[in-house]
């Protein structure tokens, strides 16, 4: 499953071509001009990573990034701040206001993929190569259909062991109902929204007697989230 990355930039020659060597090597782009049409999209789809300009009309990327922190849906979100400033101290102010890394403007996009990979590859993304996840003290084997948390299996029905793999392939980040309905039941599949809760729960009660229910977490308002933490 490829990452996607949402690209917040004004300058539609930039965004166009960052958007083009980023699906190129092989992310799904999203785009937005600005801050409140990154909200419009982001409402839509949740990306893995934002790419946000500093500069931006209206919302500035430095107070977007402050609105994602603050918003529990977005806090953990990696952010990667584009900027036409070059100085020590922007790249501290941006850090300190909540952006994982920092990209100067003009950026080889080499040089920028390498770093959204490195920035993906600290949240947990490395951990999984499409065939077995790790995560909070659980491995979850694909091929082999199976679970073990500190080597002792965790019986899981197949539904549970779905949404655990979706969860675990997307840690930290809080998905809707609705959203888990797509990812896990799929898109065109009209089974309603409190059937997750149901299948959220037997997970839970699965994961319990190995003492990791607590990583599958609610987000009230927002939805469910694997979180490393507890
Ligand atoms: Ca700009």
């Amino acid at each position: 499953m490829s990452e996607t990355i949402l690209i917040v930039e004004d300058e539609t020659a930039i965004r166009e071509m960052t958007g083009f060597a980023l699906a190129k090597a092989g992310f799904q782009v999203l785009e937005a001009a600005d801050a409140a049409q990154a909200e419009r999209v982001m409402a839509e789809a949740t990306p893995d990573l934002i790419l946000l300009d500093w500069m931006l009309p209206g919302t500035s990327g430095l107070d977007f990034t402050r609105r994602l922190r603050r918003d529990r849906r977005t806090r953990d979100l990696p952010v990667i701040m584009l900027t036409a400033r070059g100085e020590e101290e922007d790249k501290i102010r941006s850090l300190e206001t909540g952006a994982d890394d920092y990209v100067t403007k003009p950026f080889s996009t080499r040089e920028l993929i390498a770093r959204i990979r490195a920035v993906l590859r600290r949240m947990g993304h490395a951990h999984a190569d499409g065939e077995h996840f790790e995560a909070a003290g659980l491995v979850l084997d694909v091929p082999g259909h199976r679970v073990t948390a500190d080597g002792t299996e965790v019986r899981l029905g197949p539904t549970e062991f779905r949404l655990l793999r979706f969860f675990m392939s997307h840690p930290e980040r809080v998905f809707s109902r609705a959203q888990i309905l797509d990812h896990v039941w799929g898109a065109d599949s009209y089974v309603e929204e409190r059937t997750v809760d149901v299948h959220i729960r037997r997970l839970r009660k699965a994961l319990a007697p190995h003492g990791r229910d607590g990583h599958v977490q609610t987000v009230r308002g927002a939805g469910y989230r694997f979180s490393h933490q507890v």
